[in-house]
């Protein structure tokens, strides 16, 4: 249940009734809320006199449900861009799967500068399957993407693997991956829900809708408004591609939930040949933002090499989006 508090209710007061029925006090403004479990459907006679409005949720998707605000969020990622709201945007975000030199992400920035793209993707902790893999440059990485930002003035994402390095990760980003392997990760969750930076939750490739919004639901509830989700690909019996790319479920988030949505066509497909295609049906879905891999030597790349496009590909794949996106009413920025 999702509750909103008369002005003139004290302090120690909201402090007592969100104790008693175990919810969150959160602040929307001068309007404080408390946040409860969905399993709560009426107040107790004793709090009554200091309830402006109460909602009641069938599930705990609350404050990130339609039904708590119709409205898409419109989400800030820093240097003038948002994403959400009604803006009939789709945010295209692009980069490598791995930062992983000074010159590689210097070239992945200056695509983008040259494309009139604004979001630069690049993981600096990356969370592979084999110690013996690739693993980030760290810290390292991470300075290397803020000089980019700094530099051209882009907005930039990267992933946190898990909550030893959220603070640096929390530092330097615009806005922060929660990679799917992650999704769990209660002290990266912890966190996100401290800071206002946005968070962009990538579905577990395990994880069931209700579960990936649940995700959300402990970021919002923490006090941070600023979630966007993923849809990366769910592992299903097929074999043949990388994952299986659920867009009924992104139909599902974009119907009940006020969470922007972004697509990643690259990790679900997995497999260069397919990723065109794909981006086409996601600009299609209607969503505010797509990520791509994107890599200036795609086969000698350190991680995830098989879906990342080279820039002359990425460039071509790009000059094709626009009329989906005016078919169904939106615009690539
Ligand atoms: C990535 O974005 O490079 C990545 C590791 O993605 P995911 O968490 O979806 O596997
Ligand atoms: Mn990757």
């Amino acid at each position: 249940m999702i509750v909103s508090l008369k002005a003139s209710m004290k302090e120690a007061d909201v402090a007592k009734m969100a104790k008693e029925l175990k919810g969150f006090i959160l602040k929307e403004g001068t309007q404080r809320l408390i946040v409860t479990s969905s399993k709560l459907k009426s107040i107790p006679a004793s709090f009554e006199k200091w309830v402006k409005k109460s909602i009641v949720f069938d599930s705990d998707i609350q404050l990130a449900s339609r039904k708590y605000q119709e409205e898409t969020r419109t989400i800030y990622l820093g240097n003038g861009r948002t994403i959400g709201g009604i803006t009939g945007n789709t945010v295209m975000i692009a980069g490598p799967c791995s930062v992983e030199s000074k010159t590689q992400i210097k070239e992945s920035a200056e695509l983008l500068v040259e494309m009139g793209i604004g979001v630069l993707r690049g993981g600096c902790y990356k969370p592979r399957t084999s110690p013996y893999s690739f693993q980030g440059l760290g810290l390292e990485g991470l300075k290397l993407m803020d000089k980019m930002r700094k530099k051209h003035g882009l907005s930039i994402i990267t992933e946190v693997k898990d909550a030893t390095h959220v603070a640096d990760v929390i530092e330097y980003t615009d806005i922060i991956q929660v990679g799917a392997k992650a999704m769990y990760d209660h002290g990266i969750l912890r966190a996100c829900g401290q800071v206002k930076k946005p968070v962009m939750i990538k579905r577990g490739f395990g994880s069931t809708l209700q579960e990936t919004v649940q995700a959300a639901e402990f970021i919002l509830s923490g006090g941070n408004p600023n979630v966007i989700l993923c849809e990366r690909g769910i592992r299903t019996f097929e074999s043949k591609t990388r994952f299986t790319l659920d867009l009924c479920g992104v139909a599902f988030i974009k119907e009940y939930t006020n969470l922007p949505v972004i697509l990643d066509p690259s990790h679900a497909m997995g497999f260069r040949y397919g990723i065109a295609d794909l981006t086409r049906a996601c600009v299609a879905m209607g969503v505010d933002g797509l990520i791509i891999e994107v890599h200036p030597k795609p086969d000698t790349a350190l991680s995830d090499a098989a879906q990342q496009l080279n820039h002359a590909d990425f460039k071509a794949l790009y000059s094709t989006l626009a009329p989906v996106a005016t078919a169904v009413g939106r615009q690539i920025v």
